[in-house]
This record gives C-alpha cells, structure tokens and sequence, in this order.
C-alpha cells in the first residue's frame, strides 16, 4: 500500500496527505442525488471524479466502503421551509406520486451512473428507510441542547458552536453568496439566521406527501440530518472521507458537520472531498433550470457515455469545467484514435514485468497526486508509445483502466469483432456520406446521389441498396 495518496481537503484548505483511522480501510461517504428530476451531465461529472477517487484508492491498495444516500425526501430549496419542496413540485408536474416519481428518477440516475463506467457504491440508502435514526439524532440534539423547538419545527441552535463556518475558504465564501441569493425569505422561528431545521411539523405545504409519526407531532426531517445519520448508520462514528460538489459545502455539509459532531461529541469526518462544477455557455447547470442534458441525451444524439467520462478526466476535479458539443466531438476522435491504437496491440509475447513496475508506479504516482487524471492519461500515452512490447502495453492499459474505466479493451475488441478494422474518422464519413445519399435520393436527385457513391468507391468504399438498407463493404 502506498503512503503517499494525498487530495486536496476543503477542511484544512491544502493537499492533505491521506492516513485513515484504520490501517488499509477507507469508508466514504456521498451525497447522493435528489430524485425529482433527471441528473444532468454536471451531476455525472461529481459522481465520475468520485468513482475515480474510489479507484485510486483501490489502485493505491485500500480497501474502500461507500455508501451513497438518496434524497427522496426532505429537499426543499431553502431551509426556512418557504422555498418549494422539490420532490412534490415533480410529482405534480408529471401527475404521478412522490414514491413513483422517487423510483423512477433513481433508476433514470443509476442508468446514467452506470453507463459512464462509475461502480455502484457499497450501500444506496433512501432517506425514506431511515426516518427512526432521524428521529433519535433530533432527540439527542435537544436533549444535549444543541437543538430548540420554534413555531412546531425543531431547528438546530449554531450559537451553541465555538467554530459554525468549519470550511472558511474562498469556495465557502463564494457558496455563501449563492445561499444568502437563494435564501431570501427569513424564517421568524430561527434564533439565529444560520440555524436550520432539523424535523419540520409546520409546513407550508398542506399537501405534504410524505409524513411520519414523532415525538413533535407529524412531521418530516430537514434537508441534512439524511447524510449525518445513513453515514453513521453504515460507517460508524468516524468516517474517513465525505463527498460532494462545491454547492454542497454551504449550508448542507457545514450543517452536517455542526450536527454530527454535536451529536457525538467528537470529531466525525476527517477529509472533505469537493470537486468542482460542470458549466455550460450559459452557466452553471442546474437541475431547477427546466431541459437537462443528460447522459442518455447524450446517447441518443449518438455519443458513447464513455467519451464523456474521457472528457471529464482530462480536465482537473478542482476546476470549473465548460462543456461544449464541439468539445465533445473533439473527444470522440480522440478516443476512438485511442482504441484504435489499443486494438492494433497483438496480445502474443511475454509480459516485461519490469517495464510494467515502472509504468505502474507512475501511474499510481499521478492519480495519488490529487487526483491527477490528465497526467494519468498522458502515462497511458506514454506506455502506448514505449520501446516495449504489445503484451506489456496490454497488460498496462488493463491494469490503468481499472482506475480510468474507459473500457479500452473491450471498445477495441468490439472494434476488431465488427470485422471493420477500420479508422473511427473513416467509418464516420461513410456514414455520413449514405446519410447524405439516402437524402439526395429522397429529393430525386440522383446526380448527386451517384456522385456520393462514386467517390466513395475511389476511396474503397463500396456501397449496395440491399432489403435491409444500405450495405458497405471495403473493395
Ligand atoms: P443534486 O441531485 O442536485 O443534489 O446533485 C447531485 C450532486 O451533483 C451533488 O453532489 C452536487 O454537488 C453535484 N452538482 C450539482 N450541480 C452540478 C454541476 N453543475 N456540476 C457538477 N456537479 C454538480
Ligand atoms: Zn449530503
């Protein structure tokens, strides 16, 4: 196991060289997604630099629990109970129950999670299946009077801590902003402006789906007590490594820190992991902002999910990162060069076990550095490119992708099994020549029709109109 894995803590605002609380083990705990609407690619790339995080760990020798909540209840847009509970606003949208609008929305975010070539966390835990420990975290905090009851809601009292603002950096800074914009009813109940709610029984909404019994009347839980309790439930009291993207950092992971450590009376998370944003031209994407770009979105216009996490690998998790179709597109011939390159690699030859030590180390070095992923992909380069043989570089591009997971074998295997070993730039012009064909048909426009198929005759491409459609094959 290697000593020096370090990642930049949002706690202690520097690159921290990592030391679990047990030897060889690491628990990590993410804040899942809320479930009334799609997760977009932004959402994706969180959870991409998270996998790889994972990965890296692995690949460095520890052995990595995570577990995963899922907002399905809870989130409303501010903590003052004015702004509009997210999941019931879906269910009205879409004519459909808050549990029906949950299950579908967390299969549509697994489907994505999954095909960008993320591993399923150790434990996914609905908050909905964790109300009791909700409940008796709530107790204990107005038992130990951290908490107070105000107007039928039980909030938690943040003059009661020496240190509320534990993450005081720029991103805080700048996340507080956000918040103060977005909180902008005050909430007359609370002591102090950044206490917040920890059970609600008053509610503005009449027709709150969701409800359960507690010692405060009916009721449901604040937006944070969720990620405190699910990671105590399977992590115990001290968890090692918590994630998020930035906009988690205020107010929801300073909250969960103000009640976790009141709660237990010590130190709960050591590293704070935050990475940084996807943007479009317009801004920062957002789930509230109506049409979401999604990774399925991306599949259906064509785009192998996998080239979106090659996208978002080359780029550092701390920085915004802009996306673009142009960029994207950029991506897809890179990639394709790539595996085009891993399936011209003979497997035959004796592993140089020497040679792949070396690589290795590199490697490791790179992803141990803060996640260094682009340099990590430029190893791989490298190792491409290395006065050694094809069964070496193989063996390197399968042991790297246990960390990259760009499926570089079996897109090249797929490759070489579609019988077209064939450059990804040239298959894409045939296609987009016999679309072209099809449509100069359309019109009856045969010239250019014979023309299409005449050139690309020249560049060895022969074309037939067979029952099942257009057929190619070289010449
Ligand atoms: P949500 O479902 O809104 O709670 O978001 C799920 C995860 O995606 C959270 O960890 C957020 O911090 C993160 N996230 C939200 N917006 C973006 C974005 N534009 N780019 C990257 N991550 C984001
Ligand atoms: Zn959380």
């Amino acid at each position: 196991m290697s000593n020096d894995f370090r990642f930049y803590n949002s706690l202690t605002r520097k690159v921290d060289e990592f030391v679990p609380n047990e030897e060889g083990k690491v628990s990590m705990y993410t804040c899942g997604p809320t479930v009334y609407h799609y997760a977009h690619i932004g959402n994706i790339r969180t959870y991409i630099m998270q996998d790889v995080l994972v990965k890296a760990l692995e690949y460095a020798g520890y052995n990595v629990k995570r577990v995963m909540n899922i907002t399905d209840v809870g989130h409303l847009s501010s903590d003052a109970d004015t702004g509009e509970d997210k999941m019931l606003a879906g269910a009205k949208r879409e004519h459909k129950s808050v549990m029906e609008i949950a299950r579908f929305y967390t299969d549509a975010f697994f489907k994505d999670f999954d095909a960008v070539g993320n591993k399923k966390p150790d434990v996914i835990e609905p908050a909905t299946n964790c109300i009791p420990e909700f409940i008796h975290m709530v107790e204990v905090l107005l038992e130990k009077g951290y908490a107070y009851q105000a107007g039928g809601n039980i909030y938690f009292d943040t003059s009661k801590l020496d240190d509320y603002y534990v993450f005081s950096s720029a991103i805080e800074k700048e996340a507080l902003q956000i918040g103060v914009r977005d909180d902008v009813e005050e909430d007359s109940n609370k002591k102090n402006k950044t206490d917040f709610v920890l059970w609600f029984t008053k509610s503005k909404f009449e027709d709150q789906a969701l409800k359960w019994e507690s010692p405060w009347g009916v009721g449901y839980p604040g937006w944070h007590i969720e990620c405190s309790c699910i990671s105590m439930k399977h992590l115990g009291e001290r968890l090692d490594i918590h994630c998020g993207g930035v906009d988690n950092i205020f107010p929801h992971h300073t909250n969960e820190i103000a009640q976790s450590e009141s709660y237990l009376g010590h130190k709960w998370c050591n590293y704070w992991f935050h990475s940084n944003h996807l943007n479009d031209r317009a801004g920062k994407m957002s789930k509230s902002k109506g049409a979401v770009l999604t990774v399925s979105v991306l599949k259906e216009k064509g785009y192998d999910p996998l080239v979106y996490r090659f996208f978002c690998l080359q780029s550092h998790y701390r920085k915004p990162l802009e996306f673009s179709f142009d960029v994207l597109d950029s991506n897809v011939g890179t990639y394709n060069k790539l595996v085009k390159r891993v399936s011209e690699l003979k497997a035959d030859g004796a592993v140089d076990e020497n040679v792949k030590k070396e690589f290795e180390d590199k490697f490791r070095e790179a992803i141990s550095d803060d996640l260094n992923t682009s340099m990590a992909i430029t190893i791989l380069y490298d190792a491409l490119k290395a006065d050694t043989n094809d069964a070496t570089k193989l063996a390197l591009v399968e042991s790297f992708d246990k960390v990259l997971s760009l499926d570089l074998i079996g897109h090249a295997k797929s490759l070489l099994e579609g019988g077209a070993d064939i450059d990804p730039e040239l298959l894409e012009y045939i296609n987009e020549q016999i679309q072209k064909r099809a449509e100069a048909k359309k019109a009856k426009d045969f010239a250019t029709a014979d023309a299409i198929r005449n050139e690309l005759l020249e560049r060895g491409v022969e074309i037939k109109d067979t029952r099942e459609g257009v057929k190619w094959q070289l010449v």
